[in-house]
């Protein structure tokens, strides 16, 4: 019943002193719990339990909101519109099997639940799904709107992205028609392949920077009218660009970026200026692809307006697959020598990315997803000596890890991935794992999007007090890491780790929500099922 268009009224009830509800707030007393580690002369770890309180306080009310995509008339985008339509409208299509309902299989919030605890009846586990743990945007109530350089309108843009079975397409055609031809966008052609020129007919007039910012925090403000929103989300799932360079005076700071805007310095993006304008207008910012939106000025101008960003690189097929893979070989005390990963794919992506900046951008993204489980298992993988005089010593050990892609266009949006997974196993004997994938590209990046979207909504409704400091309630830190499950390259807090694995990652987010309605500790400890 989740997966469909079903709405309830919010479903939990926490009864305990940590927890209490107004009309306006859920609030939860929390007790962080870690551990400080010293290393002792003697090489001991001298362990210490750390204990912190916080507060946490959640708005009730769920705002109505508003996603504006850029890139809508792609393929995440229009699929992305008309899968939310025909949930919405309850359309059901044929297929050569029969007849198909729409759902939200492929997200997290709508489709995987968490365990609450068990019923003291029946000893049994009870779940929710997890979009249900605290009050959140419903995807089928999001208005939805965005930019494209290609004019195309929705329904259009829908047939040209050959995702969804035509009898789908053709009932949901007058919707998606509805929601118009997509606005006008940023284009700077050095930014994205050249391949890409022949869609741009939908293009922000002029070359002033600064221009395009204001350009589109009106088209925010604008949407934000027009449909009365409370809220709204602006989501990159545009063509993959090149990296911008990281240059100092230009795009270092906050104050320098803006200055970079005014002079249309070349090294500003698209996606960068989108970003900007998003922090100005303090609505949340989410890149969806792999190039450097965020140069440390945007963080720096996030961290200024308290306005909230997150990124990057919908993790939809194959490192999703090889961040699971990867931890349970590391966990299990297998040493993986080498991972090789081929892709093809016959899309609009796919021809995007035939290019080599744009590649390059999809390479490095896919690239460090396991560095921290090596990082994680110094028996295993030799740490980073920086003492070493041997090259290979002083970087530390790390499997060989080799990513290709190809534009194969008769594949389309099915996506193929190819991985091989070679390892060390006991006494020196080799372990070979093969992995073939085989994705709809935008079906499966599509739920990423609505997770992504309305997570970040909720977290611009969490606000946190340190209790021993008696500080006031304040908003998160606006780089919201809790995003990561979604992300293939999660950006973290300068000067933090970045975690990949998806367990981790999706076990903070769990906790992390439970937190926000007081349920403390491991949902795996059982300890009822252990003890006499
Ligand atoms: P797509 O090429 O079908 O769609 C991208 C759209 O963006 C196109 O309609 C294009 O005209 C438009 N566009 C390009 N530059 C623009 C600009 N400056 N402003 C507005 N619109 C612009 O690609 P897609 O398959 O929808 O993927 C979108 C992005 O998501 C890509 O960057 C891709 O790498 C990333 N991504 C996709 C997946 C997936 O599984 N589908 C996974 C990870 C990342």
């Amino acid at each position: 019943v989740h997966l469909t268009a079903t709405r309830h009224p919010y479903p939990i009830q926490v009864a305990s002193e940590n927890t209490s509800y107004t009309d306006e707030y859920i609030t939860a007393k929390y007790h962080d719990r870690g551990a400080s580690v010293e290393t002792l002369p003697n090489g001991q770890f001298k362990v210490t339990p750390t204990v912190n309180a916080y507060e946490f306080r959640t708005q009730r009310k769920v705002p109505k909101t508003g996603l504006l995509m850029v890139g809508i008339g792609g393929n995440n985008g229009s699929t992305l519109c008309a899968t939310i339509l025909a949930n919405r409208h309850h359309i059901s299509w044929r297929t050569k099997s029969g007849v198909q309902q729409p759902n939200y299989i492929g997200s997290l919030l709508r489709a995987s639940t968490v365990r609450l605890g068990s019923n003291p009846e029946t000893g049994k586990d009870v779940h929710v799904p997890i979009g249900d743990v605290l009050p959140m945007v419903h995807p089928n109530d999001l208005v939805l709107g965005g930019w494209d350089i290609s004019g195309l309108p929705l329904d259009k843009a829908m047939e040209r992205s050959q995702v969804l079975d035509w009898d789908l397409q053709r009932q949901v055609a007058p919707h998606m028609a509805a929601i118009g031809a997509p606005l006008p966008s940023i284009y700077y052609p050095d930014y994205i392949a050249a391949n890409q020129e022949a869609r741009a007919d939908n293009v922000i007039a002029g070359t002033d920077k600064s221009a395009h910012v204001e350009h589109i925090r009106a088209d925010i403000r604008a949407f934000k009218e027009k449909h009365s929103l409370d809220q709204v989300i602006v989501f990159w799932t545009a063509n993959t660009e090149r990296y911008s360079d990281i240059l100092p005076n230009v795009n270092d700071t906050a104050d320098n970026l803006l200055a970079s805007i005014k002079a249309s310095h070349a090294e500003v993006s698209p996606s960068t200026v989108f970003a900007v304008a998003s922090i100005l207008e303090g609505v949340p910012f989410i890149n969806g692809a792999p190039q450097n939106t965020f140069v440390p000025g945007v963080i720096d101008l996030a961290e200024k307006h308290r306005s909230f960003i997150g990124g990057d690189d919908l993790k939809s097929g194959q490192t999703k697959l090889k961040s699971v893979l990867a931890e349970f070989l590391v966990n299990a005390g297998i040493k993986p020598l080498s991972i090789a990963s081929y892709n093809h794919l016959g899309n609009n992506d796919g021809h995007n990315l035939s290019a080599e900046p744009q590649f390059k951008s999809k390479e490095i993204s896919k690239s460090s997803v396991v560095d921290d489980m090596v990082a994680s298992n110094a028996l295993l993988f030799k740490p980073a000596d920086p003492t070493a005089k041997d090259a290979k010593a002083k970087k530390g050990e790390h499997p060989d890890h080799v990513v290709v892609i190809k534009y194969v266009p008769a594949v389309g949006d099915s996506k193929r991935a190819i991985d091989e997974y070679y390892s060390e196993i006991l006494c020196g004997g080799r372990s070979t794992i093969n992995i073939f994938n085989e994705c709809e590209d935008s079906l499966l990046a599509t739920p990423l999007i609505l997770d992504l979207t309305i997570l970040a909504e909720l977290l611009t409704r969490v606000q946190y007090r340190d209790v021993k400091n008696g500080s006031d309630f304040s908003p998160l830190y606006p780089v919201l890491s809790l995003l990561s499950f979604m992300l293939k390259a999660p950006l973290v807090k300068p000067g933090t780790d970045v975690v990949n694995s998806l367990n981790r990652q999706r076990n903070g987010l769990e906790a992390f929500l439970k937190a926000c309605i007081g349920l403390e500790g491991s949902p795996d400890l059982i300890l009822d099922t252990r003890l006499w």
